[in-house]
């Protein structure tokens, strides 16, 4: 019989764990010839998350329901890491906890993969329900990211996929510290499908990203993927390189041919401010890219486990 390993980041889902099990039992059920394991990555959650999945597992056996958790909050990226590195299924799935991919899905994620496709994506048909400043910034993002970078990375396209063993392989290969999961899919490459599904609400609790987390997450894609920016800094540079030299021989021309003429200090300001800002912002924009390589070059692991029941019994009985 095969296996498909359900990967699942969770940060305070205390309330979504049961709910999600069973919603995916369901679902295999009416799959022949597969069975299913959960491997719940708890990020460092602060409520009953971990609780409830151990007493989950004890119900349920340890063989169906993996946990590890985290010695603090790492993150999705890498709480997700931290689960594909301990999935060894026939298949891998990736979804969230908060039921927003429907796990109905696998089904048909699973066709694709017998197909032959290495990885089965999840879009959503629409971004309905969500707030439109988020949707505008949205766009704008991966306008950036798939203009400036290689990857190409489709918009309403989810973290939510089945992938074969051989794209886990791949993906956990990577092991950069700041880590882009959608661009790593991309980077990796291998046949991709796609499935569109209809956006649903969270079954409980809240949204663990903020305005400000999504900014930081979205200027992280597009550092670790692309360094036109810094392209673009020399350009700029350049320009204004150009544009000064246009004015060095007005300069010099009014000051032959129209000696004592009194040029005004509200242009040196002017100059000496928009040089400035235009300075500290490449400098900002170069400051990004070096902090990326100290935190490479540190080496720190990704994530920090601090309990698990990937080995206990079972584990290897495919
Ligand atoms: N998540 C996580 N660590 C974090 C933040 C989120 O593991 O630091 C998990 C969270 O528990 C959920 C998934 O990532 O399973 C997606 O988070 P959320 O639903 O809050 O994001 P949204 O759907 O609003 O984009
Ligand atoms: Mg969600």
């Amino acid at each position: 019989m095969k296996r498909i390993d359900i990967v699942v980041p969770c940060y305070n889902e205390e309330e979504c764990i049961c709910l999600l099990f069973e919603r995916v039992e369901k679902v295999f059920s009416n799959i022949e010839g597969y069975k299913f394991r959960i491997v719940y990555v708890d990020d460092g959650s602060v409520d009953e998350t971990l609780t409830k999945i151990k007493r989950l597992a004890e119900d349920i056996g340890e063989d169906t329901i993996k946990y590890i958790s985290l010695s603090r909050n790492f993150g999705k990226e890498a709480a997700m890491f931290a689960g594909l590195q301990n999935a060894d299924g026939d298949a891998v799935v990736l979804m969230d906890a908060d039921l927003q991919h429907p796990p109905e899905l696998i089904p048909y994620m699973l066709k694709v993969l017998e197909e032959g496709y290495d990885c089965c994506g999840a879009r959503r048909k629409d971004r309905k329900g969500e707030p439109v400043i988020r949707s505008f910034f949205s766009t704008c993002f991966y306008r950036v990211i798939n203009g400036l970078s290689k990857v190409d990375l489709s918009q309403n396209g989810s973290d939510y996929r089945m992938i074969s063993p051989k794209v886990v392989r791949a993906m956990i290969s990577l092991n950069e510290r700041e880590r882009f999961t959608k661009g790593i899919f991309s980077w990796v490459g291998f046949s991709t499908k796609w499935l569109e599904y209809e956006n649903v609400e969270r079954v409980a609790g809240t949204t663990k990203w903020s305005m400000a987390a999504l900014l930081g997450y979205a200027v992280n894609g597009i550092i670790a993927f692309a360094t036109a920016p810094l392209r673009g800094v020399v350009y700029l540079g350049m320009f204004i390189t150009f544009i000064s030299f246009i004015y060095a021989i007005y300069v010099f021309y009014n000051a032959i041919f129209h000696p004592g003429a009194r040029s005004g200090y509200a242009t040196i300001t002017l100059l000496l401010l928009f040089l400035g800002g235009v300075i500290i912002l490449l400098l900002g924009v170069i400051g990004e890219y070096l902090a990326r390589i100290y935190i490479e070059v540190k080496q720190r692991p990704i994530y920090i486990e601090k309990e698990t029941n990937i080995y206990a019994k079972g584990t290897n009985d495919k």
